[in-house]
């Protein structure tokens, strides 16, 4: 079999698999990037696909370093100016006008305009991330794509890392596992995880509704779970949004095998009356919600990033928010190594990536735990941020936005307070 060898190679070319190896790419590195599928041509006439993600400013300025940005919004992309978030308001609660008062008050809203951003945000189309970078990627023309091809197995010695395809073997220093949350490259290697399933899954909705185009993104937290809206662009003079469902597997079954007409109805009864009026809802998706930490970030001359690493619940989009990061950091620190003429695979390198990475990316875990019980009217740990002084349910404290804030990614800190709360939460 043809044996070729490179400095890293790159197993996954979703959008942190790709991101990273244009950035690595560019930091003179001879990279080869792989994937068992190659990505799905844009059209820009196709209705929305059912993956999306909210990117944050964070995110925007990586990719518009990586000259990405502008062939993700020339292709489409949906700002949002405003983002809130509340709790349903039921039973008796709503019937009794103080209680209902104080209940609105706890709609948490944040507007660009006060934070003196253009937007909040961008939701953009998974496919089309994935169709810029790989545009990029071919356009510069230094790394090798090769999809589709699937890792079949992977050996290391001290020196280099060998992974084989079906019909060929690539050799580097380097092994980067950008291959999602069922990574076979950390199976592989043997790196273990800790989960938790949430009880809840996550069903997706592609809707089209009337006019006018929204610039909100919102979700209502309910005692069965959240429902969120975030908007869509207008194609072709029809408005879209993406709807997401959070409630138990049996109730999501018994949605996704209605039609479209009974689960329009479903929609509109289930929602809140910030819906659009809606017109269709002609594809749906869903997903189990978990949450999952890599024990060790790399083992000999493997590293994992983005969800291969860790996954988070998706409640506030940030999963590929810190995937990107991870890329970023280990691009910084590859890119020096570059200069220095360094092994990219060295195990000083790969510890300064996971020490940098693995408390951040707790933190977040931390903080969109107590995001998502913090607004939740049901469950213990609600008791737990009662008698830490986190505030009511209802009330607006400073602390539960300052943790909303970070959880949906407004703000790239925490104060040092809160950090160190968050860090002995027992969540
Ligand atoms: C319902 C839902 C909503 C979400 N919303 C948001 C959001 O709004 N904002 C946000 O930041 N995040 C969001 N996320 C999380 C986000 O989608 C993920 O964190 C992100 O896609 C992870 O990117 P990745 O590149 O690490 O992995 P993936 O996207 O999983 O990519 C892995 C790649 O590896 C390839 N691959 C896998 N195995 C192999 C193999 N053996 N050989 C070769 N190639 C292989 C796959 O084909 C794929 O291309 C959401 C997640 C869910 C479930």
């Amino acid at each position: 079999m043809k044996s070729t060898a490179y400095d890293i190679v790159v197993v996954g070319a979703g959008m942190v698999g790709a991101a990273l190896a244009l950035a690595l790419t560019r930091a003179g590195w001879q990279v080869a990037l792989i994937d068992r599928a190659a990505p799905v041509p844009f059209e820009a006439s196709q209705r929305p696909d059912l993956r999306v993600s909210a990117i944050s400013s964070g995110s925007e300025r990586w990719l518009r370093e990586l000259g990405v940005w502008e062939g993700i919004v020339q292709r489409r992309s949906t700002p949002f100016r405003r983002m809130s978030v509340w709790e349903q308001q039921a039973g008796l609660l709503a019937q009794i006008p103080a209680l209902a008062q104080l209940s609105a008050r706890a709609r948490t809203t944040f507007d660009a305009a006060d934070l003196k951003r253009p937007q909040l945000g961008h939701i953009v189309e998974n496919p089309v991330t994935q169709s810029a970078l790989w545009e990029a990627l071919e356009a510069d023309g230094r790394a090798t794509l090769l999809a589709p091809a699937t890792l079949v197995s992977l050996t290391q010695d001290e020196q280099q890392a060998t992974v084989t395809l079906k019909d060929q073997i690539l050799t580097a220093p380097l092994v980067i596992a950008a291959d999602g949350a069922a990574s076979m490259t950390r199976q592989q290697v043997s790196i273990g995880t800790s989960s938790d399933q949430y009880q809840q899954h996550a069903m997706v909705i592609t809707v089209a509704h009337e006019a006018p185009a929204q610039d909100i993104t919102w979700q209502m937290f309910t005692p069965t779970g959240p429902r969120a809206y975030l908007p869509l662009p207008t194609i072709d003079g029809q408005c879209w949004g993406s709807l997401v469902w959070y409630h138990d597997p049996h109730t999501l079954d018994r949605l996704a095998a209605l039609d479209e007409t009974a689960l329009l109805d479903a929609i509109r009864d289930a929602f809140p009356e910030e819906l659009p009026r809606l017109q269709g809802a002609p594809a749906h998706g869903r997903f189990p919600i978990a949450r999952q930490h890599a024990h060790q970030y790399s083992k000999g001359r493997v590293v994992l990033v983005g969800d291969a690493a860790h996954t988070i619940n998706p409640l506030a989009g940030q999963g590929l928010n810190l995937g990107f990061q991870d890329a970023q950091c280990l691009s910084r620190l590859l890119t020096q190594a570059r200069r220095q003429q360094g092994d990219p695979g060295a195990s000083g390198l790969l510890q300064a990536y996971e020490q940098e990475r693995r408390p951040e990316n707790t933190l977040m875990m931390t903080a969109m735990d107590l995001f998502y019980h913090g607004f939740s009217n049901r469950h213990p740990p609600l008791k737990l941020l009662r008698n830490l002084g986190l505030g009511l349910a209802g009330s607006l404290s400073p602390a539960r936005n300052e943790v909303a804030r970070f959880a949906m990614g407004l703000d790239g800190h925490l104060s040092r307070p809160m950090k160190t709360l968050l860090r002995r939460l027992p969540l």
